[in-house]
């Protein structure tokens, strides 16, 4: 296989002033993943300030409504609140150990610059966050957030102002300040070898699955769900168990207000293979190969594309890929808050509805396992406000 290859997918697309950091960064890489000093700080981190490992929990309420055994994976229980920590955590790792003293990351809604500002805050690096004036206008309380943990918000002007243009302007960052400089992504998206490593750093998630079940019940899951924005909860999910044929890996793709409309961010299930942000994978895009507007009621969710190792999975059939409304997401986010005591974020809450959608595939032995990728207190005014009980400012009177 070519370098950072998932079948046709992947690869460098990077100007060549990026090449000699891509180089830089995968050698870094690769002498950390041969030092166990290296490993054994990182899996420190995740214990001592993220709180890991998270709870594979047993539904029972929710299992015995849907007549088969259902986990969820807790990774609303880390430290911030959803799985981003465990990549964050490791990449700023890393660029302590090439020296860096500064982190960048482009950031759409602002969990992924929240999480990176988090992890600066962790380990005394300073922190530059990327993010579009109309997401800083949007999201003007994770703009506050970041500038508590000590990050500096740059605000971008270009194009639409938003998370693409957020990312082309964090990558032209990186190419005039490599010498200091390391950029955080957040998922596993952008030139090799980020793809491999946000996997690998998100692979604790699966992993902790696969003993726990092994432990508990003696046998693997039967399938595991979780949803996708740019794939790395998901990947971090499924990538221990892509091996294990009996092993049903399952994903949602967000599509906002339906396939049949141009409103969603579902790219496997409506776009097509182009190259943007450094990788070849698939992406919405217009004709022209112009990255399209993209649009879930989940901010978390809205990546134009996909990690390149799901485009491959996708294509050779070992996972599905397959989408789930704003509304079936709510619900989904309400029925989970009922039945189980537990608000999802509403990405993790379009895993939820998967799971419900899907409930007649699966017999009373069946063991399915549910990544519960971030908690919803962060989503609780949007859903108040999509289901007219919540004004904008506040509490409606009855
Ligand atoms: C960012 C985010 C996602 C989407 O990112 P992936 O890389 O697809 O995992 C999902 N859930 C939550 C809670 C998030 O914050």
């Amino acid at each position: 296989m070519k370098k950072g290859r998932y079948g046709p997918y992947g690869g460098q697309y990077a100007a060549e002033t990026l090449m000699y950091a891509l180089d830089e960064l995968e050698t870094a890489y690769r002498q950390a993943q041969s030092d166990p000093k290296f490993a054994a700080e990182y899996k420190r981190f995740l214990r001592e300030y993220a709180g890991r490992p998270s709870l594979l929990y047993y539904a029972e309420r929710l299992s015995n409504a849907l007549g088969f055994t259902v986990l969820l994976k807790r990774e609303d229980l880390n430290h911030t609140g959803a799985h981003k920590i465990n990549n964050v955590l490791g990449q700023a790792l890393l660029a302590v150990r090439m020296g860096k003293k500064r982190l960048i990351a482009e950031t759409g809604a602002g969990q992924h610059g929240v999480a990176t500002a988090t992890a600066a805050a962790y380990l005394g690096l300073s922190c530059d966050v990327f993010m579009g004036q109309e997401d800083m206008r949007r999201q003007s309380l994770n703009v506050y957030r970041m500038e508590l943990l000590g990050a500096q918000v740059h605000a971008v002007t270009d194009g639409t102002a938003t998370l693409k243009d957020a990312t082309s302007e964090a990558l032209r960052e990186w190419s005039r300040r490599v010498s200091d400089t390391f950029y955080v992504i957040g998922s596993v998206v952008g030139p090799h070898p980020y793809p491999e490593i946000v996997r690998n750093f998100q692979r604790v998630i699966g992993d902790e699955i696969r003993s726990e079940t092994l432990e508990r019940y003696n046998r693997l899951p039967t399938a595991l769900i979780a949803c996708v924005g740019g794939g790395s909860n998901a990947m971090g999910t499924f990538y221990p168990f892509i091996d294990d044929k009996g092993v049903r890996l399952i994903a949602s793709e967000a599509a906002g207000r339906g396939m049949d409309t141009e409103t969603h961010a579902a790219s496997i299930s409506g776009g097509t293979v182009g190259v943007f942000h450094g990788m070849k994978s698939i992406f919405l895009q217009d004709d022209e190969g112009q990255i399209a507007p993209v649009y879930s009621i989940s901010a978390g969710l809205d990546y134009p594309g996909i990690g390149p190792e799901h485009a491959h999975l996708h294509d050779i059939g070992r996972a599905e890929y397959l989408p789930v409304t704003d509304d079936e997401a709510v619900d989904a986010f309400e029925y989970l808050s009922r039945i189980e005591g537990i608000i999802p974020a509403i990405e993790s809450a379009h895993a939820v509805a998967l799971l419900l959608k899907l409930k007649d595939q699966f017999k009373k032995d069946d063991l399915v396992v549910v990544t519960v990728s971030g908690r919803g207190d962060k989503d609780v005014e949007a859903i108040g406000q999509y289901r007219g009980r919540l004004k904008v400012g506040g509490m409606q009177s009855e």
